[in-house]
């Protein structure tokens, strides 16, 4: 599926389903993914799990940046500003 398509899928979904219940489907598979995870801390990785989980949870971002308008370049800002204090607690463990 091109973005494009991808772009006009998620507004198709938002209109028909409405945003409530969007946000109520990206809690829930935050909640999926939660649940492949803590599987794996017990010793009982599912990747395939895991992978698909991770796919869900990464299509509601998409919906719910869409949702509210915000910009992938802004997410940029943050995601990078967010990486270097990762950086510095990881330099300061050394
Ligand atoms: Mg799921």
């Amino acid at each position: 599926m091109t973005d494009l398509e991808t772009a006009d899928l998620y507004e198709k979904a938002i209109d028909k389903f409405g945003m409530v219940e969007q946000l109520v489907v990206a809690i829930e598979e935050l909640a999926e993914l939660q649940k492949e995870i803590t599987k794996a801390i017990r010793g009982k990785a599912n990747i395939k799990n895991m992978t698909e989980e991770i796919a869900d949870v990464l299509i509601m971002i998409d919906q719910v940046t869409r949702m509210y308008f915000i910009e992938n370049k802004d997410i940029e800002v943050a995601k990078d500003y967010k990486l270097n204090i990762l950086k510095e607690i990881v330099e300061k463990r050394d």
